[in-house]
């Protein structure tokens, strides 16, 4: 049997390399997994003899002060060895390693990559119709790559996807073609007919394919039996966890945000096929009883949650289930927001809703639950990093610093292993913990986060802030499972 040829690409690429020269047809991809999205420019090197790659590559990091994804404070001087893909050591400056890269943190923070818990890399929008009608599958592959190259150098190594994306898209960042974060696809986001998840026009007879539907990324259910279908389609398609809607949409046309889609028949199906694959259904709720019907049926993951009050995190707690929220619903500014405010039936949502879910943030502090990270962008690349870093803006600012890192870390890990070990496509280590076994997804920042949040690429504005920088200048390193996508230490 042929023996794989590796490249040694465990040197910390110069930042200059990045940028246009990864997308010339140059690269070449091999199936080793991502080791050669770093040959990049350097394919001249060669192969290394394979003789020279049997010991895993190593990185040491020196001097640095720890943020493990959970502890209030930073432990400093730390040195953290990784070996290929995982955190093999943490210790002390003794802790040393021969031969590995070393990093000199020089004092800066070490942390867990960031994690979004709700993104749909794949809807460019800028509209519910828009999509149904005029996108193409080309428009949407197009997109997906740009909006994950987004995510990463936003600092962000995992994303759940959260409805839209098959695993095409996973696996062109797997396989080191395109650049992105892991992938938690939930394929089609699956809901009632009429509901959030039905994009067809509203002149189309019963019955007739959308261009979602054909597509899989979003599927309409009369029935359990439907539910069944493409739940279990989902899976075949790559999900890793699915998505059911439940609730109406505040900018979408016509769907009432206060809707009750789905039977309990129907909700208890999408749980049942999710559990035969071992893996959990997140659903979008936005009333209480949406929300309280869904945790019911075995729902571990809400999504929006807005009616979120201290029953509901009673019944969490309960179930041991975990809410998402955007948490620009409450800014001030969603009733500016051109897509709410030029459209009068979206503007009369947006007014009832808010007015609806003012108790949110008071409720969210006073019975605290498993909260994690997410910003549920649909449109343009530019527009959706403004909203990244408005979104992480918020979480610090409606909480604390403290807080919104645990959020956008271990308790987002936490939330994706969810998927099961049958399912979960990273299944060799913990995500957003630095921690010996976890996988090496690794972010270096200037100063201390915990006291000022900015440092993680934050606005204070949404989207009428300038337009965002390719990669926040003061988070220096971005490493995703053992790699490097940017170092500008080195
Ligand atoms: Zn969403």
């Amino acid at each position: 049997m042929m023996r794989a040829i590796r490249f040694n690409m465990r040197q910390p690429i110069p930042w200059a390399l990045w940028g246009s020269t990864f997308y010339g047809g140059s690269q070449v991809i091999s199936a080793t997994k991502y080791t050669t999205t770093l040959a990049v420019g350097l394919l001249t090197l060669g192969p290394v003899a394979a003789s020279a790659q049997d010991d895993p590559a190593q990185t040491l990091f020196t001097n640095c002060a720890v943020f493990d994804g959970k502890a209030t404070e930073l432990t400093e001087g730390q040195n953290v060895l990784v070996t290929g893909n995982l955190i093999e050591a943490i210790g002390d400056t003794s802790l040393s390693a021969e031969g590995a890269t070393v990093v000199d943190c020089d004092g800066r923070t070490l942390m867990p990559g960031l994690i979004e818990g709700h993104a749909h890399l794949m809807l460019m929008g800028p509209s519910l119709p828009a999509m149904e009608s005029n996108t193409t599958w080309e428009d949407f592959a197009i997109h997906g790559t740009k909006m994950s190259e987004m995510y990463l150098m936003q600092g962000f190594t995992t994303v759940r996807d959260a409805g839209g994306a098959n695993a095409g898209l996973q696996r062109a960042i797997n396989a080191g073609t395109i650049l992105g974060p892991r992938l938690y696809p939930s394929a089609a986001f699956i809901g009632s007919r009429g509901g959030h998840a039905d994009f067809a026009n509203f002149t189309a007879p019963v019955g007739q394919t959308t261009n979602m539907g054909r597509l899989n990324m979003s599927q309409e259910a009369d029935s359990v039996a439907d539910v069944h279908k493409f739940g279990r389609n989902n899976f075949r398609m790559g999900a890793s966890q699915l998505k059911f809607m439940q609730s109406g949409g505040v900018v979408s046309a016509f769907d009432p945000w206060q809707l009750l889609a789905g039977s309990t028949e129907e909700l208890e199906a999408v749980v049942q096929v999710a559990n035969e694959y071992g893996s959990y259904v997140m659903a979008h709720s936005y009333r209480k009883e949406a929300i309280m019907s869904a945790l019911n049926a075995g729902v571990m993951s809400i999504e929006h949650g807005f009616s979120f009050d201290c029953e509901v995190a009673d019944l969490m707690k309960e179930k041991g289930a975990y809410i998402t929220t955007n948490l620009t619903a409450f800014d001030e500014g969603l009733l500016t927001i051109p897509a709410i405010a030029n459209v009068p039936a979206s503007l009369r949502k947006a007014k009832s809703a808010s007015a609806t879910f003012s108790g949110y943030i008071d409720n969210m502090k006073q019975c605290p639950v498993k909260r994690a990270f997410q910003t549920d962008c649909v449109g343009s690349v530019v527009d959706c990093s403004k909203q990244v870093a408005y979104e992480k803006h918020l979480n610090a600012e409606f909480f604390d610093p403290h807080t919104a890192l645990v959020t956008m870390t271990s308790t987002g890990g936490e939330l994706v292993a969810l998927s099961g070990d049958f399912m979960n496509p990273y299944p060799d280590g913990k995500l957003g913990v630095i921690e010996e076994g976890a996988y090496a997804d690794i972010l270096l920042v200037d100063g201390n986060p915990l006291e000022d949040f900015s440092v993680m690429g934050t606005s204070d504005k949404w989207y009428d802030g300038p337009v965002r920088p390719y990669s926040p200048e003061t988070i220096r390193v971005i490493m995703k499972d053992g790699q490097f996508y940017k170092n500008t230490l080195n």
